[in-house]
């Protein structure tokens, strides 16, 4: 199921700067995720997710980021998303609410760091190569049944 909702911020700053991915703000456009992996971290009852095959677009997403941005360039420091869900999931396709997103970042030049599982992240080389005027990075995480193969 697909639903919208409204947010009221875009970006979360996060209490200490990320020293695995080098991420200080936070920014997801989607709740829930359609690839729900039986492991995910977003199914912990801390984060209120009930249902994460349920996705909440936030409709304003766009429209905050572009006003949040201007205020946080004077502490200019990583974007990541991908932690709660994936932001080349496939409603991305369609959508474009992370290829607009990152046309954003690129004009307001903060660096950003992608984690994902799909290839649909090539669609938008264009963009992450001007953001890597600054710096972009793209993470994927490879599952594997065989856990020597995972090894
Ligand atoms: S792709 Fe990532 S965010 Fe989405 S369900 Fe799997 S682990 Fe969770």
């Amino acid at each position: 199921m697909i639903q919208y909702i409204e947010t009221k911020s875009i970006l979360s700053k996060l209490r200490e700067k990320d020293t695995w991915f080098g991420i200080a703000y936070n920014m997801n456009l989607y709740r829930g995720c359609q690839h729900g992996c039986i492991y995910c971290d977003t199914r912990s009852e801390c984060y209120g997710i009930n249902d994460i095959s349920t996705i909440s677009v936030k409709k304003n997403a766009l429209d905050l980021l572009a006003k949040e941005l201007p205020a946080k360039r004077k502490n200019r420091a990583t974007i990541g998303t991908g932690s709660m869900n994936d932001p080349y999931m496939p409603v991305e396709k369609e959508l474009q609410l992370t290829r607009k997103a990152l046309q954003i970042i690129a004009s307001e030049k903060f660096p950003a760091h992608i984690i994902t599982k799909s290839n649909l992240v090539k669609r938008d080389a264009d963009i992450l190569q001007d953001i890597s005027k600054t710096y972009a990075a793209v993470s994927f995480t490879i599952t594997a049944a065989d856990d020597s193969l995972s090894q």
